[in-house]
């Protein structure tokens, strides 16, 4: 059979295709990117999406369409999820996507991962990519697991600078902070700090005394609990007073504010050369002339 896949999100490495990949070509089937024009030499197309923002207008009625994009509580079929990953679909992909642990302890109430994962639970790392430089840690929240340790001699035995996306503050102590600083690592560790009625900062000087701050990366969620542009700000000069480098994540992109607020942040040019009231002043001026939010 040829199975097309359907590329939507075209920034995305998506993990999804690659063990559909790999599960075909392990029945003898061809698998291939589809577009309109191939479209007639396909048995059948699927399509895979993580985000409920992409744009499906395109997507072919006949598609075998699944993944968060589509609905939070669509899952692999069984056999394909026990598949390895299928890298040579995406050429230009870097990194080997290891997951040691799904879902979270936690239960934020703006995050599909409780709905989609449930409990924690581990689970046994999948293929390296024999291309990949580095590895990328997927894990919702690394600590949650109770078989971190075994997870970091995993990654040590292996040697591959890591990039850690899902480390929960709240939790680090001393020996979890040593046994990151133990691997080489490739960018900043990612933390965050999503909740602006919860005071951070006494843990994270706790953990800088540990990890040197510009190793890490914070994320900031705003807008979600209601309008907190004062909890905003205090939350990201909180950081940058600690030397941490903050990441804004808008929950409503189409929110002038959260737009502009993430754009000042993120923007290191602008967020070191003027305060949030100076940059917020120039965009709504250039809002109010038609000239557009995206000003330095
Ligand atoms: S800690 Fe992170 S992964 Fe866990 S529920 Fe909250 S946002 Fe989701």
């Amino acid at each position: 059979m040829q199975i097309g896949l359907i590329d939507i999100e075209p920034k995305i490495f998506n993990t999804a295709y690659m063990q559909i990949g790999t599960y075909h070509k392990l029945h003898g089937d061809t698998v291939e990117w589809w577009s309109p024009l191939t479209d007639h030499q396909f048995d059948f197309v699927c399509c895979s999406s993580l985000f409920d923002y992409t744009d499906k207008s395109e997507v072919p009625q006949r598609a075998i369409c699944g993944g968060t994009g589509f609905d939070v509580t669509s899952q692999l079929l069984t056999p394909i999820e026990r598949c390895d990953l299928d890298y040579s679909i995406y050429p230009k992909c870097k990194t080997s996507y290891i997951w040691f642990s799904r879902g979270c302890i936690r239960n934020c109430p703006w995050c599909v991962v409780p709905e989609k994962e449930g409990k924690i639970q581990s689970v046994s790392p999948k293929n390296l990519n024999p291309n990949g430089k580095y590895i990328t840690v997927q894990d919702n929240n690394f600590f949650a697991n109770p078989d971190w340790p075994a997870a970091i001699a995993w990654l040590g035995e292996r040697g591959w600078p890591v990039d850690f996306q899902g480390v929960d503050a709240r939790l680090l102590n001393k020996k979890m902070c040593d046994a990151m600083l133990t691997l080489r690592h490739h960018k900043q560790i990612k933390i965050a700090w999503d909740d602006p009625r919860q005071d951070l900062e006494p843990k994270l000087k706790e953990i800088i005394r540990f990890i040197k701050p510009w190793r890490l990366m914070c994320y900031v969620l705003i807008g979600y609990w209601y309008k907190t542009e004062d909890m905003d700000l205090h939350r990201v000069e909180t950081l940058r007073r600690l030397g941490i480098d903050p990441f804004v994540m808008p929950f409503d992109r189409s929110d002038l504010y959260q737009r502009a607020f993430a754009r000042w942040v993120n923007h290191k040019g602008i967020f070191k050369s003027m305060s949030w009231q100076q940059y917020w002043n120039r965009v709504r001026q250039s809002e109010s002339v038609g000239r557009g939010w995206k000003v330095r």
